[in-house]
């Protein structure tokens, strides 16, 4: 048997935003803590290509724990949000009727909200409407107003989550996929290719592939399909263009196209809701687009989405066969608890997903006592972008660093980039310095400043060029045929 060294308290299977948000919760316990995710990075799958709104659950089904999570989740953002330095804005969304049956709908969106308890939820006039949002359809005959919806980043929160559980003494293993569950007494053995974990409590957080690590013990109680849901990043030039999130009046498969402003000062516009086969097909279609921009055009006619648009993406949601979310010890195997089937929504109800985990540890018998020295606040990364001028040249005199700046579109510094190699969950691919800080996610996605920040990972992590990827193994960009070209260095500024 391979090295049985590892031994945990709890082990997350899975780096979404469900898992993070587990390993942080327990974190503030005197656990002995893990997190196994088969990827190069945590945020790599559904919780990095969603619509990043944590929600208020007005619009849930009342009764259900999606709603009962989502809804105790909201007036917690600004806490936690607080202390993880993740950015939040509550804009607000407006829910907008373009015909009297639209009209009518809203009658019982409304009573709904109200049923879930989120008793701000209005009736706005057509006039309130315009005056809020002087860019959407003329047409627009009235509206709602959610005034908690918010947004904030799915992928910095997730990575925040990780960040703060390690600070506080949790583990995370980044490339370790786990192929084998075993029950032993009082524990389960965890397989990955590179050595065995023994556990006393194992979460399966594997997202799409809950399905997949439930089966590992016998449990086919759910399967997981795929849902598709395609994405416009349109340029910050029209970000202006609206306010609030601006919401249609959903169907029963989706909650609708929507348009938001994003964290950074973008809109998206978005996402699409097909039913498909391949949990890896993230690919957009041509078909896809075309259906956001018709479907945002009607709500905000001034949007153009194809000459704005500065790139597209799709995220898969997890649909369970059973209807809803699976968050309950395994029958087969009490010591696995499922956090699966999280289809929607798993970014607003994570802080509640995962009390109710530690809940169910302790009901099963773990002892939770809090860490001795926990540290809540997560510290972020200083962005030159958002500091004033004194501020900057404090943080030049600092780190000489912060005054080379790498991205011109999203102004990143080196000095960010290293602080990110090295941070308690460390980006070591292109796609991993994007996330945390935006170089390649502006208007020139990447041309520019690619090979820059690839050298200095490459530099960092004491690599050649061509053991660095995009996202990871199998994605390197530089191989020794195209070597040459790359390593001739580009002009600079
Ligand atoms: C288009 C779209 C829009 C959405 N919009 C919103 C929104 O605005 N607000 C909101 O709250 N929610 C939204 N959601 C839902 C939200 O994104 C999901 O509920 C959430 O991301 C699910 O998180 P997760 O941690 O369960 O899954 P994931 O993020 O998929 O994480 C699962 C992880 O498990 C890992 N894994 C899988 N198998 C293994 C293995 N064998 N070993 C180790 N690791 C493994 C995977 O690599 C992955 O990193 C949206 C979803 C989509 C697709």
């Amino acid at each position: 048997m391979a090295d049985m060294a590892n031994d945990y308290d709890v082990l997350v299977i899975g780096g979404g935003v469900v898992g993070a948000a587990i390993l942080w919760e327990l974190a503030k316990y005197d656990l002995r803590l893990a997190l196994l995710e088969k990827r190069s990075d945590v945020a790599d799958a559904t919780s990095k290509a969603n619509s990043g709104i944590a929600h208020t659950g007005f619009d849930s089904k009342p009764g259900t724990l999606e709603s009962a999570s989502i809804v105790a989740s909201n007036p917690r953002w600004d806490e936690i949000c607080n202390v993880l330095e993740v950015p939040l804005q509550r804009c607000g969304a407006i829910m907008v009727a373009l015909s009297d049956d639209d009209l009518h709908s809203l009658e019982g969106i409304l009573a709904e909200a109200h049923a879930n308890g989120v008793h701000d939820v209005r009736r706005l006039t057509v006039d309130e409407v315009r005056a809020l949002e002087p860019n959407l359809n003329p047409a627009t005959c009235g509206g709602l107003l959610v005034p908690r919806e918010s947004f904030t980043s799915s992928a910095l929160l997730t990575i925040a989550y990780a960040e703060s559980a390690v600070l506080n003494g949790a583990e995370v293993f980044l490339q370790h996929s786990v192929t084998a569950l075993q029950p032993v007494e009082g524990g389960m053995l965890v397989t990955t290719p590179q050595r065995t974990f023994r556990a006393r409590w194992v979460i399966n957080a594997a997202g799409l592939a809950s399905d997949a690590i439930a089966a590992l013990v016998g449990d086919d109680s759910f399967a997981i399909t795929p849902r598709k849901g395609e994405f416009f990043v349109l340029d910050k030039s029209v970000g202006p263009l609206v306010r609030h999130i601006i919401l249609p009046v959903p169907t029963p498969i989706s909650k609708g196209i929507l348009v938001a402003p994003t964290v950074e000062g973008n809109l998206i516009l978005g996402p699409t809701a097909d039913d498909i086969q391949d949990k890896t097909d993230t690919r957009t279609t041509a078909d896809g687009m075309k259906r956001v921009a018709e479907a945002t055009r009607k709500l905000v006619p001034a949007l153009d989405p194809y000459r704005t648009t500065i790139t597209q993406y799709a995220g898969l949601r997890a649909v369970c066969s059973t209807g809803h979310w699976e968050v309950h010890p395994s029958e087969r195997c009490p010591r696995l608890i499922h956090a699966a089937g999280i289809r929607s929504t798993g970014l607003s109800g994570s802080p509640e997903i995962a009390r109710r985990v530690g809940e169910m540890l302790a009901e099963g018998g773990l002892a939770l006592r809090p860490r001795p020295g926990y540290q809540p606040r997560r510290p972020a990364i200083r962005l030159i972008r958002e500091a004033t001028p004194a501020e900057a040249e404090e943080l030049c005199r600092h780190d000489p660093r912060y005054g080379h700046l790498v991205c011109r579109c999203e102004q990143v510094s080196e000095a960010e980039i290293v602080q990110a190699i090295h941070a308690p969950i460390p980006a070591t691919t292109l796609d991993g310095i994007k996330r945390r800080l935006r170089p390649g996610a502006g208007r020139c996605q990447g041309g520019f400043c690619g090979p820059r920040v690839l050298e200095i990972l490459a530099r960092e992590l004491g690599r050649d060029l061509s053991g660095i990827a995009k996202s990871g193994p199998g994605a390197e960009i530089v191989t020794q045929r195209n070597k040459a070209a790359w390593t001739s260095k580009p002009q600079d500024n």
